[in-house]
């Protein structure tokens, strides 16, 4: 992990937010190339949810909504997480997470490990709270909400109008979302301003279980083909004790971080509660009438919740790779093309004999197609290696043979393999090999 913070880094994936005044605790900024990797994590989650299906659609609500949704949903009630304060050292740590914290005072150890007694558990309410308008007063009081889901069912009638679906279908949302988390950590794993790609699927029903069924599969599988490693994936299904009283199922997929296994994202069978829980509190009827049977039902709802910071986190996690090569170690972040922040770099082999003008010809063309990045500092073999830390798929070089023959060097990340091509057919080359690019080859 300390390798992939500082490489982050470095490289301008994540920086610590407000670092100039020291950091906030568990506040990241994402920069020029993590900016690029979180929106195709984005982008392939919402082409996989919302563009390659006929039957979900999308929706961007506020993150600020009215009260009563947070009573509805039970989030004042009980979205809580057990406090204890540790009396020696002062620090404050989650009750059912003692064994992953650390003492303050003695970091090689857990809480109250220091000798310090730890007081008898309070339940601590993760949402944050703010107030509308000028007035700091309890009638003015407002939450960020702490997941996208409940503006979905706020919109549950609206959205299932105005396009004219008939369960099953699903509401797709992504966007940020608020935790005060008691210890947030590992990097951007937990914070406490993250972003959810979250889907609500509405099932009539007696569907409930076959599509519960068929998310976890779906859902497992999509990390897979974003080419993660499918021996570090799996779905560990919720114990009875651990289910809200309202869920008849619920399971985790899981990623081996190099923190042990971890939760990438829930698929929780939610029966049908959030949208009675909406009807008794608003007084609107948030039934479906179906015209056929001509009967009317409160749909069951599937929700498969992502986070999309976790998501980023385990793509760069899987793909930091160290290879050895004539002596040296070569740094790989070997990330599935679609995901790679940077597509292609042109590169001239030197900077004389119009080489530099040809490169910049060719960048500005690719660049109508793919993420590009033109480089000319440095030798050849370190323009490589430095593309090889941030994933860059492909290298292409400009060089002597350009001029006389109109072909380029084509230099494939994984395999470090060369090949010549002409430029004309380079685009239509480079998609050709990005398509095709699985994880066995890499
Ligand atoms: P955890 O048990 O890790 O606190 P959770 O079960 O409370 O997570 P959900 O409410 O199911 O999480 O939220 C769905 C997804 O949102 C999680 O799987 C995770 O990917 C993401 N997520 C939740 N809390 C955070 C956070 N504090 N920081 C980053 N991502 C988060």
């Amino acid at each position: 992990m300390s390798k992939l913070v500082s490489l982050a880094k470095r490289r301008g994936f994540v920086f610590q937010a407000s670092e100039i005044y020291g950091g906030i605790g568990s506040s990241w900024d994402y920069g020029p190339l993590g900016v690029e990797l979180k929106r195709n994590v984005k982008d392939a989650w919402w082409r996989a949810m919302v563009h390659e299906r006929d039957d979900i659609v999308g929706l961007d609500s506020a993150i600020i909504q009215h009260p009563k949704v947070w009573e509805a949903s039970g989030h004042i009630e009980n979205f809580t997480d057990p406090l204890v304060d540790c009396l020696k050292c002062k620090g404050r740590f989650r009750a059912d997470k003692l064994d992953d914290a650390r003492c303050l005072e003695k970091p090689s150890k857990k809480p109250g490990e220091c000798g310090g007694e730890l007081t008898a558990p309070r339940r601590f309410n993760l949402m944050f709270k703010t107030f509308l308008g000028p007035v700091e007063e309890g009638a003015a009081t407002a939450y960020l909400r702490p997941e996208t889901a409940q503006g979905i069912f706020t919109n549950f009638v609206n959205v299932q109008q105005a396009a004219r679906k008939k369960p099953p279908f699903g509401i797709a949302q992504i966007g940020k979302s608020f935790r005060n988390e008691i210890t947030p950590g590992n990097f951007i794993f937990r914070t406490r301003e993250f972003e959810q790609m979250e889907m609500e699927f509405f099932v009539p029903p007696a569907q409930w279980e076959q599509w519960y069924g068929e998310w976890r599969k779906l859902r497992q599988q999509w990390y897979v083909d974003l080419g993660m490693d499918p021996a570090k994936l799996r779905l560990r299904d919720h114990a009875k004790d651990e289910l809200a009283h309202y869920s008849n199922g619920c399971t985790d997929v899981e990623y081996l971080f190099p923190f042990g296994w971890s939760e990438l994202e829930g698929i929780a069978s939610r029966t049908d509660f959030d949208l009675k829980r909406h009807s008794q509190f608003s007084g609107k009827d948030l039934q479906y009438f179906d015209e056929q049977t001509k009967e009317h039902y409160v749909p069951y709802v599937i929700e498969p919740a992502a986070g999309c910071d976790r998501a980023t986190l385990a793509f760069l996690v899987d793909a930091y790779t160290e290879e050895l090569v004539e002596g040296e170690v070569r740094v790989v972040m070997k990330l599935h093309p679609r995901l790679a922040p940077l597509k292609v770099a042109i590169l001239p082999l030197v900077k004389k004999d119009g080489m530099p003008e040809r490169a910049r010809a060719l960048e500005k063309s690719l660049r109508q197609r793919f993420t590009t990045f033109y480089d000319e500092a440095g030798a050849i073999g370190r323009r490589y290696r430095r593309m090889d830390e941030v994933g860059t798929p492909f290298c292409v070089t400009i060089d002597g043979q350009t001029a006389a023959d109109g072909t380029v060097t084509v230099r494939h990340r994984d395999s470090m393999q060369q090949e010549r091509v002409a430029e004309k057919a380079l685009e239509s080359h480079l998609s050709a090999a990005m398509a095709a690019w699985s994880r066995g080859a890499r």
